[in-house]
C-alpha cells in the first residue's frame, strides 16, 4: 500500500502553545504546506482513501480547510465549495449555528452551492471537538447533500470529536 504510514507528517506540524489563547496548543500546518513532499503526500493520501467516483464536490471549511479542499477537489475532478464564517459569502446563504466553548458561532454556505443528492466530502485541517465538522455536516444535509466523508489532516483524540460525528465516515491521517 503506497499510503499507510503517515506518522512522519508529524515532523511538519508545529505546536504553538497558548495560541490563540492561553491553554490552547495550536497545531500549525504551515510547515507541512511549505514542504513539497509533505503537502503532496497529504493530498494524495486523503485522495487515496476515498473513491473519487463517489464524490461530487469537496467542501472546505474556512480558512485552512480551503487549502486542503482545493487541491483535493482538483485531484477528484470534483467541484469545490467554501463554507465560511458569518457574513463573508455574498449570495443567498444557508446558516448553521454551533456551540463554542463560550457562546455560539455561525457557518454559512451558498444556497445554490449544493445540489439535491450531491455527495460531499467535508475537509478541514484539524478535527478537535468536532463541533465545526458537525455543523458543516448539518448544513450540507439541510441543503440536500449527502456527507460522503469528513477528512482532516489530524485529529485531537482527547477532545472526542469522532464520537460527536458517529454515523459519518471520519478520516484523518495522524492523531495526537
Ligand atoms: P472543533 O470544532 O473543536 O473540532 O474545531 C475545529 C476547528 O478549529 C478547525 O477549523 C480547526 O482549524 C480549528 N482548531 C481547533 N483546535 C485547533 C488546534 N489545536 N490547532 C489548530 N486549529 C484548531
Amino acid at each position: 500500500m503506497p499510503y499507510e504510514d503517515h506518522e512522519w507528517l508529524k515532523d511538519f506540524i508545529r505546536d504553538i502553545p497558548d495560541f490563540p489563547k492561553k491553554g490552547v496548543v495550536f497545531k500549525d500546518i504551515t510547515p507541512l504546506l511549505a514542504d513539497k513532499k509533505a503537502f503532496t503526500y497529504t493530498i494524495d493520501a486523503i485522495a487515496f482513501h476515498f473513491d473519487r467516483d463517489e464524490i461530487d464536490r469537496v467542501l472546505g471549511i474556512e480558512a485552512r480547510g480551503f487549502m486542503i479542499a482545493a487541491p483535493l477537489s482538483y485531484r477528484f475532478t470534483a467541484g469545490l465549495i467554501p463554507v465560511r464564517k458569518r457574513g463573508k459569502l455574498p449570495w443567498d446563504v444557508e446558516v448553521q449555528e454551533y456551540e463554542l466553548e463560550y457562546g455560539t458561532d455561525q457557518l454559512e454556505v451558498h444556497r445554490d452551492a449544493i445540489k439535491e443528492g450531491d455527495r460531499i466530502l467535508i475537509v478541514d485541517d484539524v478535527l478537535a471537538t468536532g463541533g465545526t465538522a458537525l455543523a458543516t455536516a448539518k448544513l450540507t444535509e439541510r441543503c440536500g447533500g449527502k456527507v460522503a466523508g469528513i477528512a482532516t489532516i489530524m485529529e485531537l483524540m482527547f477532545l472526542g470529536g469522532r464520537e460527536k460525528l458517529k454515523g459519518y465516515e471520519v478520516f484523518s491521517l495522524i492523531s495526537f
